[in-house]
């Protein structure tokens, strides 16, 4: 038989290579800021537009390349960095594996402007798909320029993979954050289609973490200090009560290099035990200094997961550098700081923070009903325009209250139920009692057998409506705030939130303002308590962050969809019997009971006959 081996071309090796190094346009930028970074800039700019799909730019005042290499840089396994095998593990650069350029030029349209230091002209070059389309000698600045455009043009499929362009913002703003953050004495611009969004000049590390995330972060950082043989760690912890329902601000840097790591991610999560609320992440910018011998880069394509020697002592270094400096900050100002009314506040939350939250309900309430009670029995949660998140959840832990105790029955009401739960029964359907388990599920009896609810789920599908229903129908209701309240968000965040602004006042926020560094609120919808409104703004910005692109986006959909996540009942929540029964028939009023707003059952139903089955 004849053989049927064959070296690939080189473009087409490129454009697999490709496959690993450049999935999306933040790759790119990763890539080109390094490289700027390797090459000794002192300012690099990076310039965006749509997301960095039509174009990524990369200019850097770093030490260029002769005309030579600037056209071997497009070769694959072409470097610079190192030399040997052995180099490997004595990495003082970014780059190494002369991958970068060569993926990218295999599926990109680039141009290359290059001039060394002592040189009068420079070197221009185009490529496209890997093909050289000209190489010209130009008059251009010190450093270098790469330009990135139409990426993957070459791969339809890869191009429709990129996900909208909110979502790729994000992850190259992402991106620019890691390397802006791991090198403070560099100064970084980003332009996006043609406005500044961040310039951050050259500065410590506290004023670099500032620039990036607000000056309000100032007084939330903890420093961390701690030198040992075989580890330095410096930078800082967020403080405990900042901690966000996100992941968003977690920063490992090891020599220079942002990394991911779980196993030390725990080892700061060990050293703020018993200091956070629950479902709430600490932030942290950590620069951890080892020898590079004792770390291996090269296990993963994109050099974000690295293999330490010794990963148990750097943890348990990492964990006890961390405990030390909350320790500090939790007994006495840290000198550091400007002073801060804060700062001598113990953690009060550690005593009262797990209290159980509760639920009031009024029978007569009606959320679709502009004013009166309807005079049916129309049960609600109700949403009350009380100032705290208690007001949602009044009463759980006082059993004082005149509800019925025993298995009283409540009817669901007949014309407002819109599901084929009960088969042909027109009448009003009686619930005869309801159980709670395990503080997630709710059971209850019904004609035909046995119901099941899940009891975040179906509080969210309530909400979810009510929700929709203010926003689209009706004037919502709003509650003033005596002060006015501000929050502070990061500039990106407060981009995405100035485009809901419109949507969020349909339910009921006001805006008094919306600047570059924080919002001031003067009114909340009636249902919002004031102290939920970081955390359900917070929550709104990271769904749409996250927002996927084919899911037909609408602002009002996704607004009502994470407010209704963020103020259900959460699982694990004991409910009373009132409760329990007010949340199975206001979940039959809904329009879709069946499925919660994320398309997930809400219920389960199990039949007399069922049952039987079972115990035969
Ligand atoms: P690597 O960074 O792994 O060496 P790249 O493909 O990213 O591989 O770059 C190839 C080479 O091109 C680098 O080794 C470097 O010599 C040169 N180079 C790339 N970008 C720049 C730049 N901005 N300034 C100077 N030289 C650069
Ligand atoms: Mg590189």
């Amino acid at each position: 038989m004849a053989d049927i081996i064959q070296l690939l071309p080189d473009h087409v090796a490129n454009q697999i290579a490709a496959g690993e190094v450049v999935q999306r346009p933040a790759s790119v930028v990763k890539e080109l800021m390094e490289n700027a970074i390797d090459a000794g800039a002192s300012t690099i700019k990076l310039i965006i537009k749509d997301a960095g799909k039509t174009l990524v730019q990369v200019i850097d005042d770093g030490k260029g390349m002769s005309p030579t290499d600037a056209r071997l840089s497009f070769e694959r396994h072409a470097t610079s960095k190192i030399r040997s095998a052995d180099d490997l593990f004595q990495l003082h650069t970014k780059g190494f594996r002369g991958e970068a350029l060569a993926s990218i030029a295999a599926i990109a349209h680039v141009e290359l402007k290059t001039k060394q230091e002592n040189e009068d002209v420079g070197t221009c070059i185009e490529i496209e798909g890997s093909s050289i389309v000209s190489q010209e000698v130009i008059v251009t600045p010190k450093g270098t320029s790469i330009a990135v455009k139409n990426l993957f043009f070459n791969i339809p499929a890869r191009r429709n993979f990129l996900k909208s362009n909110t979502v790729e913002l994000r992850h190259v703003i992402d991106e620019f954050h890691r390397v802006a953050l791991a090198h403070p004495s560099i100064s970084f611009n980003l332009f996006n289609n043609g406005s500044e969004t961040f310039n951050v000049p050259i500065s410590n590390y506290r004023q670099r973490i500032v620039n990036i995330f607000g000056t309000k972060t100032n007084e939330k950082l903890v420093p961390v200090d701690e030198d040992t043989e075989v580890l330095q760690i410096s930078g800082f912890v967020g403080k405990p009560e900042f901690a966000k329902k996100t992941r968003g601000e977690q920063y490992f840097f090891v020599n220079d290099r942002f990394i991911k790591s779980a196993y030390l991610n725990h080892a700061i999560s060990s050293a703020f035990d018993g200091l956070l609320k629950g479902g709430t992440h600490p932030s942290y910018f950590l620069n951890l200094t080892v020898n590079p011998q004792t770390i291996d880069i090269n296990i993963h394509p994109t050099k974000t997961e690295i293999k330490f020697d010794d990963e148990h002592t750097l943890y348990a270094l990492l964990r006890s550098a961390v405990k030390h400096s909350l320790g500090q900050f939790n007994i006495a100002p840290v000198l550091d700081f400007e002073r801060d009314a804060t700062l001598d506040t113990p953690y009060s939350y550690k005593d009262n923070g797990g209290s159980t939250p509760k639920i009031e309900f009024d029978r007569n309430f009606n959320p679709f009903k502009e004013t009166g009670s309807s005079g049916k029995q129309t049960t609600a949660f109700k949403t009350q325009s009380s100032n705290s998140w208690d007001s949602l959840y009044v009463g759980l832990e006082s059993k004082g209250n005149d509800f019925q105790e025993d298995f009283g029955e409540v009817h669901f009401e007949s014309e407002e139920q819109a599901t084929s739960l009960f088969d042909d029964e027109t009448q009003a359907e009686q619930v005869h009692a309801t159980h709670q388990i395990h503080n997630k599920y709710i059971v209850s009896t019904i004609k035909s057998g046995m119901l099941v609810l899940d009891q975040h789920r179906a509080h969210q599908r309530i909400l979810y409506e009510e929700f929709l229903q203010n926003m689209t129908v009706k004037e919502a209701s709003s509650q003033q705030l005596l002060f006015p309240l501000q929050l502070h968000f990061t500039p990106q965040e407060l981009v995405l939130i100035d485009q809901l602004k419109t949507d969020l006042e349909h339910t009921g926020f006001v805006f008094s303002n919306v600047s570059k560094e924080m919002v001031e609120i003067t009114g909340v919808p009636v249902s919002v308590p004031e102290s939920e409104v970081s955390i359900i703004l917070e929550q709104l910005i990271s769904d749409v962050e996250n927002e996927v692109p084919d899911s037909h986006f609408s602002a009002t959909d996704l607004l009502a969809k994470s407010m209704a996540k963020s103020l259900a009942i959460k699982t694990g929540q004991s409910l009373e019997k009132d409760e329990q029964e007010h949340l199975v028939n206001r979940l039959f009023a809904c329009k879709e009971p069946n499925v919660s707003p994320t398309n997930r059952r809400t219920f389960i139903t199990m039949s007399v006959d069922e049952l039987d089955k079972k115990f035969i």
